[in-house]
């Protein structure tokens, strides 16, 4: 009995999610555009957009009369009738963005963190900080929750810090339930560029294919959409590009291995040297590419940022001459579409995704 209560609700959920999906991508939508673009019933898309109307998700906005067969009622989603936080934790900062249900960027805001914070002193921050946002803009049942993008290791499943390089007070530390209750609102925590690589797939939509997030911001790492999802891995600790080793008798690591990507670049990066810097990374795009053969390579990061161009042009060089030999096999590369915004934004989509979204898994 409860199976079967559980499958109604998920299939209701679902096909909730899948009418979401047309209104975002399409803004502007009537029921035969969600029948055609989902394969459902034209009497459960009705339903459903009852539903939707009532909860203030979507509206009627127009009438299309055709010059032959029945008036159409066409919809729109109501961007500002949900909004989500996200929270991007850096090492040194905490960057906060409103989003709205449609995905657009409302405020942002960057702070300081204290040097080497506790998970206490977070906490805190989080809270002034959503605070005065959530005030601000007058958000009074409309807050979907909080997505957190964080730097790792991390365990996405069990909304675990496991131990962030350079933070000391980060071991096994349950960030996602401790939010919870110091915030008391729902809670979606990531690594910070499986947060940067939803971002980009929301911008992108459907046309987005097999991606990666190259992050560099005191450290580096990379996100990956892969089959039309985000890919975390058996351990949801994907993502740790920074310590793949590019030189085997390169200098040590805080990782505790030589030549990582991350170290080589660093020391480049430290002497000034930015054009080499860059063809580091580049070395590491190419053997992702060779290993996952992606269709979209997207730049982001507060210190990449700082020498777009370089990065950019050394990427984008090593591409096509390194990696892409033959004409059938193409990758774009390009700088993220939210600049700085990217992680934030990207962590707030995760909560609206995981209540107004495609439901990850099945109930069980
Ligand atoms: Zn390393």
């Amino acid at each position: 009995m409860t199976r079967i209560t559980a499958d109604v609700r998920f299939l209701r959920g679902y096909n909730q999610a899948l009418v979401m999906a047309v209104g975002r991508t399409a803004r502007r939508f009537e029921r035969s555009t969600v029948v055609e673009a989902t394969g459902l019933t034209p009497q459960a898309v009705s339903k459903v957009i009852a539903r939707l109307s009532a909860e203030g998700l979507i509206r009627p906005t127009d009438v299309r009369r055709p010059g032959v067969g029945k008036p159409a009622v066409v919809y729109e989603l109501v961007p500002d009738s949900r909004y989500a936080i996200g929270a991007h934790v850096a090492r040194r900062t905490l960057r906060l963005v409103l989003v709205d249900l449609a995905g657009t960027v409302r405020h942002s805001t960057v702070s300081p963190l204290p040097g080497d914070f506790t998970p206490p002193q977070l906490l805190d921050a989080l809270r002034s900080g959503i605070d005065a946002m959530a005030g601000n803009a007058d958000l009074r049942g409309r807050l979907t929750g909080v997505g957190i993008g964080m730097i790792g290791p991390l365990d996405h499943a069990h909304g675990l810090v496991r131990g962030a390089h350079g933070l000391r007070h980060w071991h096994d530390v349950p960030l996602r339930e401790i939010a919870e209750e110091h915030l008391g609102l729902p809670i979606h925590l990531d690594k910070d560029v499986t947060a940067g690589i939803t971002a980009e797939a929301w911008r992108h939509g459907a046309t987005f294919g097999d991606a990666a997030l190259i992050m560099i911001e005191s450290g580096i790492g990379g996100g990956f959409w892969l089959g039309g999802a985000a890919h975390r891995g058996a351990h949801t600790n994907a993502g740790e590009f920074g310590h793949t080793v590019v030189d085997l008798d390169g200098p040590r690591c805080v990782c505790g291995r030589h030549g990582c990507l991350e170290i080589v670049h660093q020391h480049a990066a430290d002497a000034g040297d930015m054009a080499r810097a860059a063809r580091v990374v580049a070395v590491g795009v190419v053997n992702l590419l060779q290993t996952l053969d992606l269709a979209h390579v997207v730049l982001a990061g507060a210190d990449l940022l700082r020498h777009p161009d370089t990065y950019l042009a050394a990427v984008t060089e090593a591409v096509s001459a390194d990696a892409r030999r033959a004409n059938w096999l193409s990758t774009r590369v390009t700088l993220s579409s939210l600049g700085a915004d990217a992680i934030a934004a990207g962590a707030a989509m995760q909560i609206l995704d995981q209540h107004y979204g495609i439901p990850e898994l099945a109930p069980t």
